[in-house]
């Protein structure tokens, strides 16, 4: 065998399975395989000025890479079983709890220290949503920002390197299993390993999906997120965001008795493209310098679509909506509230009159031509609810971009170890559709760590 353990992915959820295995047993050997760059040579050619919309580069750099999708995400850890994934239907709601506070302490020995950690006990805003038929979620979230996430994960980066074999652009192909192990296999060579750990977040979500096909891997897949990017005003939300930085505040519609949720709230952020095996969708973030910060608060607002059998593609749903705004707009559109409730697209004339400044170059349009009625609908009345708490939500000058889509990888049957029928083949992170979130994720790394450092102890 060349390693003791294989991690596939270096995001979030390989880079804390590695720094658990490499911290608490020098001895093993440990390799990671990352289809995206080293973290410095990440690099969206997008500046704004040059290079204004999605390039469709062969491998996006806000996706992947050394830290993952959470590289240059805004790097809010939520403390929380109340959302970001399931890890607690695996390991227990405890333990859930008590790993993300131990990656959070990770966090701040590596360059976190000094940030500030939001929490939603004791506010009044949660009564003030209460009256407005809103519900404000409970979590603690801590707030790195994308800068800070990028100083952590460079110390992190470092301390491992000599201890844990990265392999940078180098992309699993796939994955065989032997009597006694795994061989990956890459483009060039293939190395052997008693265990392994998937962890290919959403941007390995088709190759997941693939090497469970091949390997009879029992998946399932009924799950997606679409829904709108709103930008606003920072201060219209400021009372919100001041006090909890990111709520999660969920709206149950009149009309369907949909839930509509906030989802990554970004104060003073800005709002970026995402391209998901080549569909450009949208997505925010924000940074903790406040010389980077803009005038501008984002968040998502999304609609759940749950499906029942036979249908089972639901990315494949999402997929095909974002395709229809990546047609029309030729990635992102953008359109004012205004416009959208008087039925007519928007023009750049009258997002430039506006006064919200736009901090994402898109297509202005008719967001009412992609998304389903029923769930665009649901964005509308959670827009005028949204405008109860803070004022202002529903100004024409609202700018609503679309189409934003949380595509939930498949899940992948595992165990209580996280393993799946394989033993010693662990799938973790959002690429196992367990998580969603940078600290699920990351808690789920360290979880398998300790699984895997825990039997390699019994077997000395
Ligand atoms: C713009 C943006 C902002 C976000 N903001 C937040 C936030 O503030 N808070 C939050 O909780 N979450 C946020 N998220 C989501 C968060 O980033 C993810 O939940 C988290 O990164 C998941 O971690 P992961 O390790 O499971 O997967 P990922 O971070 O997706 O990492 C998987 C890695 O595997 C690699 N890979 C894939 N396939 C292969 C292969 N075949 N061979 C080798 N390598 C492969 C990929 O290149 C990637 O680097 C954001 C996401 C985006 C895109």
């Amino acid at each position: 065998m060349n390693y003791d353990v294989i991690i596939v992915g270096a995001g979030p959820g390989g880079i804390f399975a590695a720094y658990e295995l490499a911290s608490k047993n020098p001895e093993l050997r440990v390799a990671v395989f990352e289809a995206g760059y080293a973290l410095s040579d990440r690099k969206c050619p997008i500046d704004g000025v040059r290079v204004k919309n999605c390039v469709r580069c062969k491998s996006c750099s806000i996706m992947s890479g050394f830290g993952g999708a959470g590289a240059f995400s805004d790097g809010k850890y939520n403390i929380t079983n109340d959302f970001g994934g399931t890890l607690y239907q695996y390991i227990g709601r405890r333990e859930a709890l008590e790993l993300m506070h131990y990656v959070d302490d990770i966090n701040l020995a590596h360059g976190g220290a000094g940030t500030k950690l939001y929490s939603t006990a004791n506010t009044d805003i949660k009564k003030r949503c209460m009256q407005n038929k809103l519900k404000l979620l409970d979590a603690s979230v801590r707030h790195l920002g994308t800068d800070i996430n990028y100083v952590v994960l460079k110390n992190l980066y470092e301390e491992m390197r000599e201890r844990v074999d990265f392999f940078f652009r180098t992309p699993v192909t796939t994955v065989t299993v032997l009597e006694d192990g795994y061989r990956v296999h890459t483009e060039q060579e293939s190395y052997t390993a008693p265990r392994c750990i998937l962890s290919v977040g959403r941007s390995g979500s088709k190759w997941m999906e693939q090497l469970c096909r091949a390997l009879d891997i029992p998946t399932s897949s009924n799950r997606v997120d679409l829904g709108v990017r709103v930008e606003l005003p920072a201060v219209i939300f400021s009372d919100l965001t001041d006090e909890l930085y990111e709520s999660k505040i969920v709206y149950r519609t009149e009309k369907f008795e949909d839930n509509v949720r906030t989802f990554c709230m970004n104060p003073k952020g800005s709002v970026v493209n995402e391209n998901t095996n080549g569909i450009v969708t949208v997505n925010g973030h924000s940074y903790e310098d406040a010389e980077k910060q803009t005038e501008n608060t984002n968040f998502a607002l999304l609609v759940s679509k749950h499906f029942s059998e036979p249908f089972k593609d639901s990315n494949g749903y999402g997929e095909s909506i974002a395709r229809l705004s990546n047609m029309l707009g030729g990635g992102v559109i953008v359109q004012r509230f205004g416009d959208l409730i008087r039925g007519r697209r928007s023009t750049h004339k009258r997002i430039a009159e506006g006064f919200v400044t736009p901090t994402l170059q898109a297509e202005p349009g008719d967001l009412s031509l992609v998304l389903p009625k029923r769930i665009l609908d649901g964005i509308i009345e959670m827009v005028y609810a949204l405008d109860k708490i803070a004022p202002g939500t529903a100004n024409d000058d609202t700018l609503l971009y679309g189409v934003e889509v949380k595509f939930y990888n498949m899940e992948v049957q595992v165990n209580e170890h996280l393993e799946c029928r394989y033993p010693g083949l662990y799938v973790i992170g959002d690429g196992s559709g367990v998580t969603h979130s940078l600290s699920h994720a990351s808690a789920s790394g360290v979880f398998v760590a300790r699984d895997i450092l825990s039997r390699v102890k019994s077997a000395d």
